[in-house]
């Protein structure tokens, strides 16, 4: 299907990569009926108040590859405010990235003006680079052409035309597709300059489509990695969702420790990694189980993964503190708010998820003692779930228990009972399963500090 191709080369002056293919209707293997009804609305709306709308990035990719995209975006050479009035269900999101959303429901469509160069002086008004050369503010709008330079890696830098149903593949992004490239567009260490996020993001289309990362666009990593500090920890909090909880956690693990990113995320884990293997056999467990839960539909909350990842810092911190004499629940209780605070500078875990994380490192030694009086409570504690999977967990990657784990799952079977009465009771027994909200529809817009395209 990706072989036969009518192309039409074109150079832009500004740069050599906006070479631009276009594969019309009959050479590609999209089809409407593989995009959402919300997007096509979008699309077709745009299209009817006469501007030129796009399908673009991830979900063009996606369904090139025969993927289901798990969000689509729409691009527009309509300004957000046109947007904006065009939707009575819309909203303008953004100051220093502007996007409108348009809301179905729980569906979100974003629409993005097409970005263009910053170079000019009108540009260098409407965006703002850090010293380290990040992007702050990137509001310049421009063309089709200038936007697929603005975007980060080549097979995202398609776009499926509503007009005539096309799709115009830039800077190589068929190519790559087929060669399963990850390579960035223009010079990589400027882009990553510009937003460090993307030495996360190569990982991580590297691990979703089973993709390798090409030299040129691997090669600044090792040394660009401390940019990462630069980003919001908010944003990096997003990120590390999208990294761990798409279904491909152990591979993306495992190449984001190969790149040394991992360590900005989480540096205290590291040194642990670094110090204790047994550590890496926990952390890696943890991401075979939940990338199988993701495959079975199942749901996973980032408490959980999040639990996991530090769970070696506590460990190694409580040991410390009791090195100098400190009683061991003491020890403990401090060496879990040491972590938690020291690791909100990195990526700032919301308060929700730090109180799950606390119940679910809070049950390991009760779990552990099995004190008589208290089995039915913590049978029927809203974390029980959660924190005997954990539990499952440590044990699974070699640490010595007693046999807690056995026990507890024999004694659930026993007292199936006592925890259907819980829940009749209102008393909710989760699984391990709070989905986390989506980051797209979170507080906070996605790709707020980014040059995102
Ligand atoms: P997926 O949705 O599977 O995570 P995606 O490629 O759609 O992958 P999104 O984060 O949804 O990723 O972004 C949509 C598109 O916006 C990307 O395909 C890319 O073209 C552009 N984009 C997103 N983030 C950046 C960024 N940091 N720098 C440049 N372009 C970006
Ligand atoms: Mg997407």
């Amino acid at each position: 299907m990706l072989k036969r191709f009518i192309s039409k080369l074109k150079k832009t002056p500004s740069d050599a990569h906006a070479s631009v293919q276009i594969i019309a209707r009959k050479e590609h293997g999209i089809s409407r009926d593989h995009i959402s009804e919300n997007a096509l609305k979008v699309l077709y709306r745009l299209k009817k108040a006469g501007y030129e709308a796009y399908l673009v990035g991830g979900g063009v990719r996606d369904l090139l590859l025969g993927m289901h995209p798990k969000d689509f975006d729409v691009a527009t050479n309509a300004s957000p405010e046109q947007v904006n009035k065009l939707f009575r269900n819309s909203r303008l999101i953004g100051r220093r990235f502007r996007l409108v959303h348009v809301v179905y429901g729980r569906d979100i469509i974003e629409v993005a003006t097409l970005r263009g160069h910053h170079d000019n002086a009108e540009g260098k008004q409407q965006s703002k680079k850090s010293e380290s050369g990040m992007l702050l503010r990137d509001n310049v709008y421009g063309t089709i052409d200038e936007d697929a330079v603005r975007r980060d890696f080549t097979i995202n830098a398609l776009y499926y035309d509503i007009k005539d149903f096309s799709v115009r593949s830039y800077a190589g992004g068929m190519q790559d597709l087929k060669r399963r490239n990850i390579r960035l567009i223009g010079d990589p260490e400027t882009r990553y300059r510009e937003d460090p996020v993307r030495m996360l993001r190569a990982v991580r289309f590297a691990a979703k489509l089973d993709f390798k990362i090409a030299k040129e666009t691997a090669a600044p990593i090792n040394e660009l990695a401390e940019l990462m500090s630069n980003v919001p920890a908010a944003r990096l909090f997003d990120e590390v969702i999208k990294l761990f909880m798409a279904g491909q956690g152990e591979q993306t693990f495992v190449l984001l420790e190969q790149y040394r990113l991992f360590k900005e995320l989480f540096p205290h884990t590291q040194q642990c990694l670094d110090e204790n293997p047994f550590y890496r056999r926990m952390i890696m467990c943890a991401l075979q189980n939940s990338d199988q839960r993701i495959a079975q539909g199942k749901t996973l909350t980032p408490a959980f993964l999040y639990g996991v990842f530090l769970w070696p810092c506590v460990l190694e911190s409580q040991k410390l503190l009791e090195s100098k004499g400190m009683p061991a629940a003491a020890a403990y209780h401090q060496a879990v708010n040491q972590v938690l605070s020291n690791q909100q500078s990195h990526t700032a875990i919301p308060r929700r998820f730090t109180d799950a994380m606390r119940n679910i490192w809070d049950m390991q030694r009760r779990l552990e003692r099995r004190v008589k009086k208290h089995l039915e409570s913590i049978l029927t504690h809203p974390k029980f779930r959660a924190a005997y999977d954990f539990l499952l967990l440590r044990e699974q990657a070699g640490e010595e228990l007693a046999g807690a784990g056995k026990w507890w799952t024999q004694y659930q079977q026993d007292n199936a009972h006592l925890i259907q009465q819980a829940k009749s009771q209102g008393r909710r027994h989760e699984e391990s399963s709070e989905r986390p909200r989506k980051p797209r529809n979170d507080r906070r817009p996605r790709r707020r500090n980014s040059s995102a395209q």
